[in-house]
């Protein structure tokens, strides 16, 4: 039996694709085809972005408490989906239920932030800025703005990006991952269940062919990219290029370093989630651990003793903590970077290649993988190797462990591991990425401050959500205004107006 084929989301309806390229969604814990994906073409980019631009100016002119209103009864439904939600991102991506509801809630939490659109917007104003003269700003929406998602998060990133500009008043095109591509849709049919307008959310799956269509298009005023460095390069470049404002978070290689003074338990505790949990899928897994003088060798024996005993399975099966990766050409990347590490001289401390996995069939399974005594040139620590691999380097003091980290060309995120708030502080203050934990492995920023990395993890100049995320989806613009009382008041001015 063939797969069916999903549909696109134009205009508030489900909508037959006029591309007839089509891909396949697998269930990766067991390898089968469940559906089959439109591949969005230009002419099906160009339909969304025309419904988008037709259900803007209406929408724009929706007064932000109104917005409001349509995005909580949203997030209502998003709660009461949030099981279905849930379990349609662990089938097509393969994390566990429980891993995929907490970051179906993790989406939930921006749609709760931008339930205060109404205050969010507010701009500032000034009495008196001179004499009889008053000064406010305003922030305004962009207009057609599109989100280009990943498929390791299918709900919880696209959820950072269109409910924060559909309550700015923006219209929205959502291009999510073809590997994973029925949550969003799902969701914009949420959306419009909950009274958005039709046309001012779209969603076109599709792979490189839509992407470029939307970052060429001249009816697209913003672009938001969440994905690997190389294509958030290319979308940075090519949006900026067609005059677009862009903002493109790229990959990551997430260090952690561990002191001697640290909890070691509690910290093998945190990282073997960390590194392990999503099968390493998450662009804030940590995927190196610079262990500092005497931490090392209890650290690699305490990590090897949890790797060992993860529970490895389908993300639905109970008890299981760590699922599949994506597609089988992933489960061989990975594969093949594990042959690499052993090639290069690093000590293969648990090897996931090994791994049996009950009730595994033929879904894409790598098993938990810890190497030791790595150094920083081998191409498991220089690569995002985007699985269930963790690499322990050495280092002889914090300052080496910090040098070593901010060597790395990415800068997502990071941990350290210590009871000493001196050395933490330090640590937080001189380390060159954008998101720190201090005893917390994955430091991912509440809704309500803003998320981002630095270096080659972000391309543009504003962070998803929070404060930063509202000011990537607004302009601002300054109003300065006087009300001449009587005729004597209006005289030109032929010099710089100044209050000297
Ligand atoms: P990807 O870069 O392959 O794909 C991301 C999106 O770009 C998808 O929608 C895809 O269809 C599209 N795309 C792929 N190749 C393209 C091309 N050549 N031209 C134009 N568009 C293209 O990333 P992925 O494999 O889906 O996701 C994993 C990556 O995302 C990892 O590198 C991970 O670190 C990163 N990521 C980063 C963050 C962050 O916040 N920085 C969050 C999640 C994931």
């Amino acid at each position: 039996m063939t797969a069916p084929l999903l549909d696109l989301w134009i205009a508030g309806r489900r909508t037959a694709p006029r591309s007839a390229r089509t891909g396949e969604v697998f269930d990766p814990a067991t390898g089968e085809v469940v559906r089959r994906v439109p591949l969005a073409g230009a002419d099906d980019v160009a339909a969304a972005v025309a419904a988008a631009k037709a259900a803007f100016p209406a929408w724009r002119d929706t007064p932000p408490l109104r917005r409001a209103r349509v995005l909580a009864r949203f997030r209502e439904l998003l709660e009461a989906n949030r099981d279905a939600l849930a379990a349609l991102v662990s089938e097509e991506h393969g994390k566990t239920l429980a891993d995929a509801g907490g970051s179906v809630q993790r989406g939930i939490e921006v749609v709760e932030f931008v339930c205060g659109a109404p205050h969010l917007l507010k701009g500032e104003r000034a009495e008196d800025a001179g004499r009889g003269i008053d000064v406010h700003s305003t922030l305004q929406p962009l207009g057609v703005c599109a989100g280009i998602t990943p498929f390791n998060f299918p709900a919880m990133v696209p959820l950072w990006m269109f409910p924060v500009a559909i309550a700015c008043g923006n219209a929205f095109v959502l291009k999510p991952s073809e590997k994973v591509p029925s949550t969003s849709l799902r969701m914009a049919e949420l959306f419009h269940e909950a009274g958005l307008p039709e046309g001012v959310l779209n969603v076109v799956p599709g792979d490189a062919e839509a992407v470029d269509a939307l970052l060429a298009h001249p009816d697209v005023a913003a672009v938001s990219f969440v994905g690997s460095t190389p294509v958030a390069r290319h979308v940075y470049e090519t949006a900026a290029r067609h005059g677009k404002r862009v903002q493109a978070l790229g990959g990551a290689k997430n260090h952690a370093v561990v002191l001697p003074d640290a909890d070691l338990g509690f910290a093998a505790d945190a990282l073997a989630g960390a590194a392990y949990g999503s099968a390493g899928e998450r662009c804030m897994a940590i995927s190196a651990v610079v262990a500092v003088g005497e931490a090392a060798d209890p650290l690699v024996e305490a990590l090897a003793e949890r790797a060992r005993r993860l529970p490895v399975g389908p993300g639905t099966a109970p008890g299981v903590e760590m699922g599949p990766v994506i597609t089988a050409a992933h489960r061989d990347r990975i594969r093949g970077f594990i042959d690499a590490g052993v090639r290069e001289g690093a000590r293969l401390v648990v090897d996931g290649r090994a791994r049996e996995v009950p009730g595994g069939g033929r879904g894409f399974f790598v098993g938990p993988t810890l190497f030791d005594r790595v150094t920083p040139e081998m191409s498991i620590h220089r690569e995002e190797i985007f699985g269930p691999v963790l690499v322990v380097l050495r280092a002889a003091s914090l300052d080496e462990a910090l040098a070593l980290v901010n060597r790395n060309p990415y800068g997502n995120g990071t941990a350290i591991f210590t009871r000493s708030g001196a050395a933490a502080q330090r640590y937080a203050r001189d380390v060159e990425v954008g998101m720190v934990g201090v005893n917390v492995p994955i430091p991912v920023p509440m809704a309500f401050f803003s998320f981002g990395g630095w270096k080659a993890s972000l391309f543009g100049d504003l962070h998803v959500h929070g404060p930063e995320g509202i000011a990537f989806y607004t302009r601002s613009k300054v109003v300065t205004s006087r009300w001449p009382a009587g005729a004597g008041e209006a005289r030109g001015h032929f010099a710089m107006p100044t209050h000297a």
